[in-house]
């Protein structure tokens, strides 16, 4: 079995198997999580005929880091490659308070949206439990600190990976010890999927890529979204604020002359207003190849003016550090192309 993505009680099993107590487990899960160990050599206070088992009846593989590239407010995006081969990103962002990772949940994407980058070459593959924990660990060794917050809006769609993505909020929740309420899942907005969550009783942060106020048009900007109409979305988001106590995020991706007018900002408060809610603007990172463009300054201002006035608590995505803008797929690509 691999052993990196298993849970505490899994390792003491695994232990059991090899003849040792199972003890010997929770000293791996320490290893594993906590002391965040590449090799079963680095387990040092296993004993030695106990690790030439664990070798022989196991595996530990961890994420290989390609490259790195860091930007002038210091995110880095890091391109990793996973035991097939295949390769996926994640991003570190360091701010002042608090030390934030940013997750792949899958390899390439099924959403289709029409501005992003990870959108082209469709969906290969749902990443494990493991190999999302592995991104938050492999990330901490290279900052050198905690890491004390994990976003789930690298490449992919967290809630089409649902089982192995809860399975990872678990593992660092419980076995790296991030609080769930320092954990955010980002989505397009599956619906019966936010319904299911809800169920799941967790106090995570939901954050819905809404970046249209109507069907029509975000159905244009995000395919997938066709299924999931926004009214029935909005009240599967206002019921998971409710139940949880949890504010929901609403991000909204400002793209000139198609979803910025102010029009479409008193859409969008017709369609939140009320509910415990705030909103994200994010200035739209270009991408190579698609024409969309950021709206200058005073469109943003005046946008943003609407929702405010409406009582909506608004925060621009740049006043944050650029948090995310390393989420959308540009490093994958191959290149580095540099941090958005
Ligand atoms: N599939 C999930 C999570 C991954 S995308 C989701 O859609 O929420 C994370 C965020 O980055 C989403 O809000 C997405 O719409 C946004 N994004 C994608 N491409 C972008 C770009 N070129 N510029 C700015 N944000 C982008």
């Amino acid at each position: 079995m691999e052993v990196f993505g298993a849970a505490t009680a899994e390792l003491e099993r695994l232990a059991a198997d090899l003849g040792e107590p199972p003890y010997r487990g929770r000293q791996i899960a320490g290893w594993l999580y906590r002391k965040n160990a590449g090799n079963f050599s680095a387990m040092t206070d296993l004993p030695a005929e106990f690790r030439r088992k664990l070798e022989a009846a196991s595996t530990l593989f961890r994420a290989r880091t390609l490259a790195r590239s860091q930007s002038a407010d210091g995110t880095t995006k890091f391109l990793l490659e996973l035991s097939d081969g295949q390769r996926i990103e994640s991003a570190l962002i360091p701010y002042t308070d608090r030390v934030t990772v940013c997750v792949s949940t899958q390899v390439g994407c099924a959403a289709d949206c029409s501005f992003c980058a990870t959108a082209a070459a469709g969906l290969t593959r749902n990443l494990s439990g493991g190999e999302i924990v592995d991104q938050v660990l492999t990330l901490q060794g290279h900052a050198g600190e905690r890491v004390t917050n994990v976003v789930f809006m690298g490449m992919g769609e967290p809630l089409l990976n649902y089982d192995e993505v809860i399975k990872s909020v678990r593992l660092i929740n419980s076995e790296v010890g991030i609080a769930m309420r320092k954990m955010t899942i980002s989505t397009v907005g599956i619906t019966p999927r936010i319904r299911k969550l809800q169920s799941e009783n967790l106090q995570l942060t939901l954050a819905i890529s809404l970046h249209a106020p109507d069907d029509d048009l975000r159905r244009r900007l995000i395919p997938l979204a066709q299924r999931y109409p926004l009214n029935d979305l909005i009240a599967a988001c206002r019921a998971y604020a409710e139940a949880t106590g949890r504010r929901v995020t609403y991000e909204y991706l400002l793209l000139a002359a198609v979803n910025d007018s102010l029009t479409h900002a008193r859409k969008l408060v017709g369609l939140i207003k009320g509910s415990l809610a705030n909103v994200n603007l994010i200035p739209y990172n270009t991408v190579f190849g698609k024409d969309y463009k950021r709206p200058q300054a005073g469109v943003v201002k005046a946008f943003r003016s609407v929702l405010q006035d409406a009582g909506i608590e608004t925060t621009e995505r740049f006043e944050r550090g650029h948090a995310v803008s390393a989420a959308c797929g540009q490093l994958s690509a191959g290149a580095g192309s540099g941090v958005g």
